[in-house]
């Protein structure tokens, strides 16, 4: 059984994947507290569903395309098995994580879009850099910039961890950082960086659930 936030159909917002129709699974719980958390209702509200009930859920959607996230999915072991199930049936499954848990055991099917948490989240120290020993050639590294400062942490820790010829992507917190100024900051530097927004808070009001 898994402790389950909310399941929905919406566009996705973040990654490579943007734009594209996707059903997400918010599962509840998170061993972190960043200072920007905009789903800090997944921390502990939910109910307890099956993997075949998830999965039977996601399948009214019709749509072949499915995020796993939270929260921190990989707080509740069985995410593991949710994931497996998923690609197993033939849903080609994202995870979205926060980094500071292993990523080892993910099935190696699974596309995965994972935080390194810059200073002004408040979790940098959570970061599980050996993860990036896990990640696959096609995963995403995503870096959530708030200021000048955690600009400069995500370029030197590019470089430190030998980031460079990783899928890499670059957000603002929003409402904390212009869009502009980062897009400014990537092109001064000339990065290899894909600039991103989520999609979802300029469609939709940034505070509503579910979309
Ligand atoms: S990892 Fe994500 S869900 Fe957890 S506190 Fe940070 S932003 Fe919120």
């Amino acid at each position: 059984m898994l402790k389950v936030n909310e399941i929905f159909y919406s566009i996705q917002g973040e990654s490579s994947y943007a734009g594209l129709p996707c059903v997400f699974v918010r599962l509840t719980y998170c061993n972190l507290r960043c200072t920007y958390c905009d789903t800090a209702y997944a921390f502990y509200e939910g109910e307890e569903m099956s993997i075949d009930g998830i999965i039977n859920e996601v399948a009214k959607y019709d749509c072949k395309l499915v995020e796993v996230t939270g929260g921190e999915p990989l707080v509740q072991k069985g995410s593991l098995n949710l994931m497996k199930e998923l690609c197993d049936r033939g849903y080609e499954t994202l995870l979205e994580t926060s980094g500071s848990l292993s990523i080892k055991d993910v099935d190696k099917r699974v596309h995965i879009v994972m935080d390194l948490k810059t200073p002004s989240s408040g979790m940098v120290k959570k970061n599980l850099f050996e993860n990036v020993n896990y990640l696959k050639t096609n995963d995403e590294i995503k870096f959530v910039i708030g200021d000048r400062n955690d600009y400069e942490w995500s370029l030197e820790t590019i470089e430190k961890l030998e980031l460079s010829n990783r899928k890499i992507l670059f957000a603002v917190v929003y409402g904390k950082l212009k869009p502009a100024t980062l897009v400014e900051w990537i092109l001064k530097d000339k990065l290899n960086v894909r600039f991103q927004l989520q999609m979802h808070k300029y469609i939709w009001d940034p505070e509503r659930r579910g979309v």
